[in-house]
């Protein structure tokens, strides 16, 4: 490792921020011998709906203890309250021998307290060097990247700190600070605003509320773009909304939904929001020693407003362009891991971008994109894209049948029903 000119602890690479994303990495490049230096912001646990799906339980080793809640599918409610039933099909993964209660079928909900916390405590078992400090600057010296940050929250007056780096990883979230000192384009990438309520399940007394069911509303009264959601996560359940539309009351639409489902008296632990960006950014890198990963980078789906698998995907691939990077002294190798997650995943945001900007318009569509979601094939293809992230191709007729119906409701030749 070339030593830098300045009195500050030296590492390989330098990870800023500690939530899936720089968790993943981090974990990753110290299992593979290099130093790793692992900066994040401690005391705020991450708003989130916490859904996640299989694949990230098998692609990142997540133990099944960590699971809060499994749910056998989803209901999709219309403008005029109509639903489409989403159950997930029989189970196409095989459990493992030493499942508990966990079956890959299922699509599974994670406390982020619990869940980053152990990504955190995984990376720092393998050799991560973990620092709790908010970063505040970074400057490049020619060999590699100075970094500044002060001590715990940041608070004013905190401890300045430094480490010096060969790489720099930002993980440090939408609006990501590091992305903006080294990234063109980075403070650009689009937001949605998203908030959510966390409150006491209740004893199900109806069919308003199933502790088994995520529900995803989408009527226009509660979002004009995107979707409300109530996620259970067993002793408690997540009840929020996105929207990119400014003014638009969260808060207000959160309430209605919550009063509507019987929550309206439920005990209420948390009220948080946070911006969702809606990417991702066409480069993630400098050339040089610096790369983006997960919401910094804007890796987040469009119409679904899914961010955890991608920010671990996109940590691994970034991972492994450091090394790259590392091995060779190439900073253009950075530039791999957009590569490698377009090649993987680019077809899945084109088509979902495309969904969004078209059935999210109005409640007229909203209404045939839910009669749309009862269509067997439909279903099928869905699930299969979502658990196991890939465009299924195997079954053509599928997607011939799912296209007539399509231009069906597109032209008005079928009717919402
Ligand atoms: C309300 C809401 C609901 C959502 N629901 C879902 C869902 O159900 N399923 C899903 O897949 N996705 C969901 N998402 C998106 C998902 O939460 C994100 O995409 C995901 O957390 C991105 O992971 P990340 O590691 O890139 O960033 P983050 O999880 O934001 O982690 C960034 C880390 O960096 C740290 N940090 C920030 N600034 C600094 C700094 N200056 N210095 C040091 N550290 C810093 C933070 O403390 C944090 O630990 C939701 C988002 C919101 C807002």
């Amino acid at each position: 490792m070339p030593v830098a000119n300045n009195s500050a602890d030296q590492f390989d690479v330098a990870v800023v921020g500690g939530g899936p994303a720089g968790a993943t990495a981090a974990h990753y490049l110290a299992r593979q011998g290099w130093s790793v230096a692992m900066i994040d912001r401690p005391g705020r646990i991450k708003p989130c709906g916490g859904l996640i799906p299989p694949q990230l339980i098998r692609e990142f080793d997540i133990p099944f203890d960590l699971i809060a809640a499994n749910v056998r599918g989803a209901r999709i409610i219309s403008p005029t309250h109509r639903h489409a039933d989403m159950d997930i099909p029989a189970p196409g993964v095989a459990l493992p021998p030493d499942a508990k209660d966990g079956p890959l079928s299922m699509l599974s909900m994670v406390d982020r307290e619990v869940f980053d916390e152990w990504l955190r405590k995984r990376a720092t078992q393998a050799g991560a060097d973990r620092r709790d400090g908010k970063f505040t600057s970074l400057t490049q010296d020619g060999e590699g990247v100075l970094i500044e940050y002060q001590e715990g929250r940041g608070r004013d007056g905190s401890a300045k700190k430094q480490v010096w780096a060969r790489t720099v990883i930002g993980a440090d979230g939408a609006r990501s600070a590091v992305g903006k000192q080294a990234v063109p384009g980075a403070q650009d990438i689009p937001c949605v605003g998203a908030y959510h309520e966390i409150v006491e399940s209740p004893t199900p007394t109806d069919d308003r509320f199933d502790p088994n069911r995520a529900d995803l509303h989408y009527r226009g009264e509660l979002s004009p773009d995107f979707y409300a959601w109530v996620f259970p996560h067993g002793g408690t359940t997540s009840v929020g909304v996105a929207t990119g539309v400014k003014g638009f009351s969260m808060k207000s639409s959160v309430a209605q939904l919550r009063k509507e489902i019987g929550l309206d008296k439920a005990k209420t632990y948390r009220c948080e929001g946070a911006p969702i960006p809606i990417g991702p950014l066409e480069r993630w890198d400098d050339g040089r020693n610096v790369v983006l990963v997960g919401d910094a980078a804007g890796v987040v789906a469009s119409a679904s407003g899914e961010g955890i698998y991608y920010a671990m995907a996109s940590a691994q691939h970034a991972a492994e362009a450091v090394e790259e990077t590392l091995r060779t002294g190439n900073g253009e190798a950075l530039g791999n891991a957009y590569k490698a997650f377009m090649k993987q995943h680019g077809q899945v945001f084109k088509v979902l971008a495309t969904l969004q900007k078209f059935w999210y318009k109005n409640d007229n569509r909203r209404e045939r994109f839910v009669s749309i979601c009862r269509d067997p094939d439909v279903q099928a293809l869905t699930w299969d894209a979502y658990m196991n992230k890939r465009l299924v191709k195997a079954r053509p007729m599928a997607h011939i049948r799912i296209m007539v119906k399509n231009i069906a409701h597109l032209t008005g030749l079928a009717r919402s029903s």
